[in-house]
């Protein structure tokens, strides 16, 4: 039901947003180095993908 901006107040605008959170994507952890990586992609700190080295680690 549409409320006028002014009749609610803080308390109950901000309990509302309480359930309003950013998602996050994917994240696994990788399993050759143990380092959090997102899903699906090849591991930032060791370059391993499924079981194998696809990317140079730095
Ligand atoms: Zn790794």
């Amino acid at each position: 039901m549409a409320v006028p901006k002014r009749k609610t107040s803080k308390a109950s605008k901000r309990k509302r947003r309480t359930h309003k959170k950013l998602s996050l994507p994917g994240i696994n952890s990788c399993p050759n180095c143990g380092e959090f990586k997102l899903s699906h992609r090849v591991c930032n700190s060791c370059g391993h993908y499924d079981g194998k080295q696809v990317a140079s680690a730095e």
